[in-house]
């Protein structure tokens, strides 16, 4: 097996649960560079510290499956942690719910691996070549549950690969071409896209702000800005708000929004409902032009830092979201802001929006901040990428 070695600051890190070793933190020399699989890295007195998995073709090139102790990767070991990971999700059908996250990746101890399940269908997404050689094993470990009908892949960019046999969108396991997929959120219905949706189809992890907006939304006039399928839309309708626009530049997302919002409010007409096709700073804006107020105003865009260097426009792009929203928000109304940035912190998402509120001469009287939904459990800094504020806005 491929032997790795690191600095002692590194160890020192790792050894209180830190999951990566990137290619230019190695110290030794790894003699055979081509094989993908697994690794073992040793400390500084050369004894077993982690056992994890090798990529020698990304960066990011081992993540820990196990400290301390060597043990087989097998069926066995991913079966336990699999079934630890499910007891942690067990009470959300009793809630509504059929489509959550069952395991986040380095969170419940599957690196680079993410599960989530829209009821019977169980998506796999990797974010790391190496698990290529654990598919079938994770096949067989989800199997186990009662409702498997299908089990389809998904990859991140970096691992595609057009000499791999694994392609994005394969179905691993059962019938292929998908049926169109649906499942419960907190007892609201949602088609989803598995196969070319983003992330895994639906973005799971806004399910307990989503409820949040539910919750006060009776009587408003509602602004789902960045509405994808209409996850926000669904909830604020089922909430009871007197009307609905939607702003998303992506045509397939909006005729999606409208199929859910007909599997939940079939042949329902008694709200105003109007979708905006296009950029979500210029449509901003002409609403502004055209004095337009909403009693809510959601902001959820999609990752404005997708690499550290990126950050600086990216703070910049969350408070001039948050400065012309605000603008949009009628007197004694409310915004919710969130960021899905991981190399945002939160402080600094919080600073950005209030600053961008501040530009337009308002203040935000915060009302509730909110992390990640019970299902994406964050064990590490670097994983924690969700964070979302709902405030008062006031003159
Ligand atoms: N709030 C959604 C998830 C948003 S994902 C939910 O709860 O499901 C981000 C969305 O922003 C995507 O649908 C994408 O099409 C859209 N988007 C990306 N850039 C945009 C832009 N400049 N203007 C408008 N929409 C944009």
């Amino acid at each position: 097996m491929i032997k790795i070695k690191i600095s002692k600051t590194l160890e020192a890190k790792i050894r209180k649960g830190y999951p990566w070793v990137f290619k230019y933190q190695l110290q030794s020399d790894v003699v055979d560079k081509s094989s993908g699989g697994l690794a073992v890295l040793y400390d500084h007195k050369n004894r077993f510290l982690a056992i994890g998995l090798w990529d020698p073709d990304s960066d990011l090139c081992f993540r820990v499956f196990n400290l301390f102790e060597p043990i087989d990767i097998d069926t066995q070991f991913f079966l336990k942690r699999f079934q630890q990971a499910l007891l942690l999700r067990k009470g959300l059908k009793e809630q509504g719910t059929t489509g959550y996250r069952v395991l986040n990746g380095e969170n419940d101890g599957f690196p680079g691996l993410i599960l989530d399940r829209y009821d019977k269908t169980w998506v796999l997404k990797v974010y790391a070549k190496s698990w290529f050689l654990y598919l079938e094993r994770m096949l067989e470990v989800i199997k186990t549950e009662k409702n498997v009908e299908q089990i389809v892949l998904r990859l991140a960019r970096n691992t595609k690969d057009s000499s791999s046999n694994f392609f994005d969108g394969k179905v691993l396991y059962g019938p292929d071409p998908i049926v169109p997929v649906q499942f419960y959120e907190n007892g609201l219905k949602f088609h989803v896209d598995v196969v070319s949706g983003q992330k895994t189809g639906f973005f799971l992890d806004q399910r307990e702000n989503r409820l949040q907006i539910k919750e006060i939304s009776s009587g408003l006039s509602v602004l789902n800005v960045f509405s994808y399928t209409g996850g926000f839309s669904i909830y604020a309708i089922s909430g009871g708000c007197r009307s609905l626009v939607e702003i998303d530049s992506n045509s397939f997302a909006l005729k999606s929004s409208l199929q859910n919002l007909e599997l939940n409010f079939p042949g329902e007409g008694n709200f105003e409902y109007l979708q905006i096709e296009g950029d979500a700073f210029q449509k901003l804006h002409e609403l502004k032009l055209q004095n337009s107020q909403f009693d809510l105003v959601i902001l959820d865009p999609p990752a404005f830092a997708r690499k550290k260097k990126h950050r600086p426009q990216a703070l910049e792009a969350y408070s001039r979201l948050a400065e012309i929203g605000v603008q949009l928000v009628a007197p004694g109304g409310r915004l919710f802001s969130a960021s899905c940035s991981a190399h945002i912190s939160a402080e600094e998402f919080y600073k950005a929006v209030n600053y961008g509120v501040e530009s337009a001469n308002k203040r935000l009287k915060e009302i509730t901040k909110t992390r990640h939904a019970s299902d994406h459990p964050v064990k590490f800094a670097e994983l924690e990428y969700l964070k979302s504020i709902t405030g008062w806005v006031k003159a």
